[in-house]
């Protein structure tokens, strides 16, 4: 490794905060395909969130040089056969909104009940250096799909993501409580601990913060 730079390869502007919050006390800088000039993604054509979280980050380490982490995400609903899944973003076509998406999963779900809504979210991300995966981390979070939009917060699906330990949508609690019970917080402290053991084992500072979320 070269540079202690390192970039968090999203261009969705939701989860490069989530993701900045998540691993902003690992010892390194972090940056974002923007703020290097990269504006371009690569298409998402694989069949899982494996595939397509370790496709994301060969092509921005590549277009980098850097230390890369990029993360595939999706909701699985149980009564619709696992979907959206991989197809999360895309659930209501190719330039889909997170409203579209929403009105076709609600518009899919209609009469189906409360104890039949079961949905959970996984995330895997995908580290990459020195032209190769260094390792792949995942991370889920159970939940049930409301009938309706509640809160305000967040992006994606969060306002109809209800977490039944809280009783409460991802779009109804702060970001830090979303970070300590989601699956993007689940594969980010994996992937954090695995960050802090190569700078360990590189000679950098071991004083690390822990992330946020890290109970
Ligand atoms: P991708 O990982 O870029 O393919 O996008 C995954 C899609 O899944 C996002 O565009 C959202 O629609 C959804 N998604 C992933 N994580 C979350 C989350 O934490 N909250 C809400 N929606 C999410």
């Amino acid at each position: 490794m070269t540079s202690s730079r390192f970039l968090v390869a999203t261009l969705n502007p939701g989860k490069a905060r989530e993701l900045s919050g998540l691993l902003g006390g690992l010892p390194y800088e972090l940056v974002t395909p923007p703020e290097l000039g990269i504006t371009s993604a690569p298409p998402e054509e694989g069949r899982t969130l494996e595939e397509n979280a370790t496709a994301k980050a060969l092509y921005y380490h590549r277009l980098s040089g850097l230390l890369t982490l990029a993360e595939d995400s999706g909701l699985e609903v149980e009564a619709l056969g696992g979907e959206p899944g991989v197809r999360s973003a895309r659930f209501a076509g190719d330039w889909a909104s997170d409203g579209d998406n929403i009105r076709l999963l609600l518009h899919r779900l209609a009469g189906v009940p409360p104890e039949k809504r079961r949905a959970r979210f996984r995330c895997v991300m995908a580290v990459v250096a020195c032209g190769s995966t260094l390792g792949l981390f995942t991370g889920q979070c159970p939940g049930i799909i409301t009938t309706e939009l509640r809160g305000q917060a967040g992006f994606g699906y969060d306002p109809v993501f209800l977490v039944p330990e809280i009783g409460q949508t991802f779009s109804q609690i702060s970001a830090e409580v979303k970070n300590r019970l989601s699956h993007r917080g689940g594969a980010a402290k994996e992937a954090a601990c695995f960050l802090c053991d190569i700078m360990n084992h590189s000679g950098a500072p071991t004083t690390l913060k822990p992330p946020v979320g890290t109970p």
